[in-house]
């Protein structure tokens, strides 16, 4: 069985669902896992922010425009006035439920009911249009069987189980259809993966029924070696191994949610990122291993802060890192890189919500200096020692951009870098003319 995952853009318009058909109607059992229609969860991010915040009729005028774009979308997707009817009706009835949010006091759990609407959308509209194809299909709720844990991390025996039972209500059907991006957590409430999780979704189904491979259909012909938002000329990279695909989707390859390559990884079952637009392509493989190009890959994560802790006296202590990943570990703030020397340590951390009281602890053990507005750059490879010169090309490249901190040798596929998130554009260009563009 295969796991085809599309995002916003391959559901965005009447046009692009209807060019899935083909795509999806083989003779092969495939579990189908879309995202919202492209804009749709920002849409619904922005009815809750309003809800929140008491502004109901700046909501109500937002969840007017998106019901009119949805009717538009019916209007074109179905041929018939069967099909046309099932359809409104089913706009009608999600565009009641998030209307009825302006009318009562406002909760987190309903922001998140909220924002569970695209989702539900875009995949029972789907599921119309290949009923009308005569295209036999099964909606399976995802909110039957994807759940959370208290931690917010995916409970993955539970979701085997429950997408196993599922499963076995239709042992004659090959076709299933399911919504990215959405669970409920331990409470049973809904809840879901962070923005850009459906990706996750369709890695967590493909680990949970063993899939023989887990394919990431976007609006791009696979992973690129830059980041195309920010640099031209970058290409398609045809093979990945986990570890770079997983290092280049946590620091900021938007591609990938930066969870996503984990299940698949565990595993071993191979993920191909394709082309909505250009089927026949074939995109990138990311397996266990990869051909060794020297350097693969660069991307980059904003919204970085650094701490450094600086203390003399304390450094050589037995103990002394582990009192500072202590202060992080009590406020559930991951840390991202680290640099060492024997006065100071520094770390970059991204998630600033405890970043106060983890600077009062830290000044426990030494002089506390935090900056804002950093981002890191993670340049993927095969960096293996023998192979001379590689970081040369790197800081050659990046010679007139101030550098932060640097990590070399924490594993053998990544150097990372740090630099002020002004200067990130120019280093990303810089790094990839020189670095392949002039190859
Ligand atoms: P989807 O809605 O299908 O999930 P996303 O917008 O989340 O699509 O991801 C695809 C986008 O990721 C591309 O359009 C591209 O702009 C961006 N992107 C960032 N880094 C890379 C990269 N290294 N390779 C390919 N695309 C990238
Ligand atoms: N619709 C969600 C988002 O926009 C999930 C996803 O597209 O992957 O973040
Ligand atoms: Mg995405």
């Amino acid at each position: 069985m295969k796991v085809l995952k599309f995002g916003g853009t391959s559901v965005g318009t009447s046009e692009r669902l209807k060019a899935l058909m083909p795509i999806v109607n083989k003779d092969e059992p495939i579990i189908v896992v879309l995202s919202a229609m492209a804009g749709t969860t920002n849409s619904l991010f922005e009815i809750a922010e309003n809800l929140r915040k008491d502004k109901k009729q700046i909501a109500e005028k937002i969840i007017q425009k998106l019901e009119e774009n949805y009717s538009q979308i019916v209007s074109k997707l179905f041929k018939s006035e069967t099909f046309l009817k099932k359809g409104n009706e089913l706009i009608l009835s999600h565009f009641n439920y998030i209307k009825s949010f302006t009318k009562k006091s406002f909760t987190i759990h309903q922001e998140k009911a909220i924002l569970a609407q695209g989702e539900l959308l875009s995949t029972a509209l789907f599921h119309f249009l290949l009923e009308e194809e005569k295209i036999q299909s099964i909606l399976l709720p995802a909110l039957n069987f994807m759940r959370i844990d208290r931690g917010a991390e995916p409970d993955e025996y539970y979701i085997q189980e429950n997408l196993k039972r599922e499963l076995q209500k239709y042992p004659n059907e090959k076709l299933f259809i399911t919504q990215g991006y959405i669970c409920r957590n331990a409470f049973g409430e809904i809840d879901n993966l962070k923005r850009g999780g459906s990706d996750y979704t369709a890695s967590l189904i493909g680990a949970a029924i063993n899939a023989d491979e887990v394919q990431i259909w976007t609006d791009i012909d696979g992973f690129h070696n830059g980041d195309p938002r920010y640099v031209d000329n970058t290409s398609v990279i045809r093979e990945l191994s986990f570890e770079e695909a997983a290092e280049l989707a946590y620091f900021g390859a938007k591609i990938l949610h930066p969870s996503s390559v984990r299940p698949c990884k565990d595993l071993g079952i191979p993920v191909r990122l394709k082309n909505t637009m250009n089927s026949s392509d074939e995109g990138t493989i990311i397996k266990s291993t990869s051909n060794g190009k020297e350097i693969k890959a660069i991307a980059a994560k904003d919204n970085i802060t650094t701490i450094k802790i600086k203390s003399g006296r304390m450094l050589l202590a037995y103990g002394f890192l582990r009192k500072v990943f202590e202060v992080f570990e009590i406020y559930k703030t991951p840390v991202d890189v680290i640099t060492t020397s024997e006065v100071a340590v520094s770390v970059t951390i991204d998630n600033c919500d405890h970043l106060g009281c983890i600077r009062d602890e830290l000044s426990r053990y030494g002089t506390v200096e935090v900056v804002e507005d950093q981002s890191i750059i993670c340049v993927v490879g095969d960096f293996i020692a023998e192979r001379k010169g590689l970081a040369r090309r790197i800081f050659n490249a990046l010679a007139d951009i101030p550098i932060r901190m640097i990590s070399y040798g924490g594993s053998d596929h990544n150097v990372t870098l740090l630099v002020k998130q002004d200067d990130k554009v120019k280093a990303l260009q810089l790094l990839n003319e020189n670095l392949f563009t002039n190859e």
